[in-house]
């Protein structure tokens, strides 16, 4: 018995998977396994910048980031690592550094 999709983790933003593996679960799902990437849909590269083409990475559109967490994800299975870098662009935003502003409008030197 599956869950209809509901009770998702609200703080994460959705994106889809790669993967570099695939299975097919007993409900009848192709499932990533192996490495995990984010991926969103239209766009033909992870987060993490690998092009789906050149790396052979299986697209799963009907899969969501968040599901193949293994600590909270129920499609993560056969999930054996996720990527870091993924990961981290998904937002995990407590172990970034903060964003420094080196910058700021109007410090550019100005008249002369
Ligand atoms: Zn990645």
């Amino acid at each position: 018995m599956r869950p209809v999709r509901s009770g998702y983790v609200a703080a994460m933003p959705r994106a889809a998977v790669a993967a570099t593996g695939e299975w097919t679960d007993p409900d009848g799902f192709r499932m990533p396994s192996g490495v995990v990437h984010a991926w969103r849909q239209g766009t033909n590269q992870t987060l993490c910048s690998l092009p789906l083409s050149r790396t052979g990475l299986h697209r799963f559109p009907h899969v969501e980031w968040v599901d193949v967490q293994p600590a909270t994800g129920r499609d993560a299975d056969r999930v054996q690592e996720v990527c870091p870098r993924c990961a981290s662009a998904m937002g995990r935003r407590r172990d970034e550094r903060p964003w420094t502003r080196r910058n700021p409008r109007g410090a550019t030197t100005r008249g002369r």
